[in-house]
């Protein structure tokens, strides 16, 4: 097991970790502990968890209904209550134990019951291992707008066991999958130069590979909780994507986030070459791994405008400017850059001829 100091809470990664949980629990006081769970998570994932959790004795349980179209006021409505209903007061504990719909809302809804309860964190997905679970942020989506409300609170602690993955489809791999690619592309390039060797048709991640891009990504945090400046690094790939996964998602073509992550970083690779930002074979070497992992023909030159003016509520903007992070180079990024509709536009043109 490794362990990562982040902002008053430590992050633990490998075999051992939830034993963390126990420990916590053994000598802090809590008058119950609530799970939430989604229903998969709840098939999969509970099993393991309390077989290696054994100090929690009778734990209520919160089960939802899975799915990004359930990451809304409403499922946080139904925690709120279940948790009164369960006697749930300030000195209860809250884990969360799924992907990010779970980690982010559950979170979200422990941070402002009774004015936030301690929460623990247990990602069960590449994507809320990597990065959902590990910088804070909680919340939750309101219609197309992505995680348009919500707190930043530290959990308690996060405990990262890749046991969990043993369950999880290759669909959901490959979505996770998309922020380690960003984590490297925004910070490390010897990262991407091995994760470029992972065959995109069979996505099998070591866990030193998955360790670092928890570090990256602690790292960032650490220095800007509060995405004032550094940590909107992260945010590459995301403005078009994020915009992208919005549009689609209550259409029958709804992307996972990893999969709209892909297509915004390639949109957001060709906005930074063509700005002149990134060197040409910096951006072919990006474009030629990411063309292997991405879903061709997500939407149609018809849904631009549609997808573009979701990019105005995008939390980074400023004075009406759309914000972007863009590569300068294959490892680093640049906060606060713009571009303009015309530029945004040419970079869904460019996506939907690969
Ligand atoms: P998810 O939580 O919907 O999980 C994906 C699917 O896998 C779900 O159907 C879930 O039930 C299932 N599942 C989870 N663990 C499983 C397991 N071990 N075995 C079998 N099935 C399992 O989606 P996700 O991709 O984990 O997370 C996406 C969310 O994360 C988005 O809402 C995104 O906005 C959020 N996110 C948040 C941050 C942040 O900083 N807070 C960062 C990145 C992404």
């Amino acid at each position: 097991m490794k362990k990562l100091q982040s902002i008053g809470f430590n992050v633990y990664a490998g075999s051992g970790s939830l034993n963390q949980i126990n420990l916590h629990i053994k000598k802090s006081n809590y008058s119950s502990v609530h799970l939430i769970c989604d229903d998969n998570t709840f098939a999969y994932c509970l099993p393991f968890f309390l077989e290696n959790c054994k100090e929690i004795k009778s734990p209520y349980i919160i089960q939802l209904p899975g799915g990004e179209k359930n990451k809304n006021l409403k499922s946080t409505q139904l925690i709120w209550k279940s948790l009164i209903k369960q006697g749930a007061n300030r000195k209860s504990l809250v884990i969360n134990l799924g992907g990010g719909v779970i980690t982010d809302m559950g979170a979200f809804a422990a941070s402002t019951f009774m004015r936030g309860i301690d929460f623990i964190q247990v990602p069960t997905t590449l994507l809320a291992m990597v990065d959902a679970s590990v910088g804070g942020k909680t919340g939750v989506d309101l219609g197309k707008l992505k995680n348009m409300i919500g707190t930043f609170t530290p959990p308690v602690m996060v405990c990262i066991d890749l046991g969990f993955l043993k369950s999880l489809p290759e669909k959901e791999i490959k979505s996770g999958y998309a922020e380690v690619i960003k984590h490297a592309l925004i910070a490390d390039h010897k990262q991407f130069e091995r994760l470029k060797k992972i065959s995109s048709s069979k996505i099998v991640i070591k866990d030193d590979e998955l360790f670092l891009s928890v570090a990256i990504k602690n790292k960032i945090v650490k220095k800007d909780f509060k995405e004032v400046a550094e940590r909107k690094l992260l945010n590459f790939g995301h403005t078009i994507g994020h915009a992208i996964e919005g549009y689609l998602l209550e259409t029958k073509s709804s992307l996972l986030h990893g999969e709209a992550i892909f297509i915004g970083m390639m949109c957001e690779n060709y906005i930074a070459f063509k700005k002149g930002i990134l060197h040409k074979k910096e951006f072919t070497k990006v474009e030629s791994y990411l063309k292997t992992l991405i879903v061709k023909n997500a939407f149609q030159e018809k849904d631009f405008s549609k997808i573009l003016s979701l990019t105005k509520f995008d939390k980074k903007n400023t004075n009406k400017q759309i914000n972007f992070t863009l590569l300068t180079s294959i490892g680093k990024g640049l906060i606060n850059q713009t571009a303009s509709a015309e530029e945004m536009h040419e970079s869904l043109k460019y996506y939907i001829s690969l």
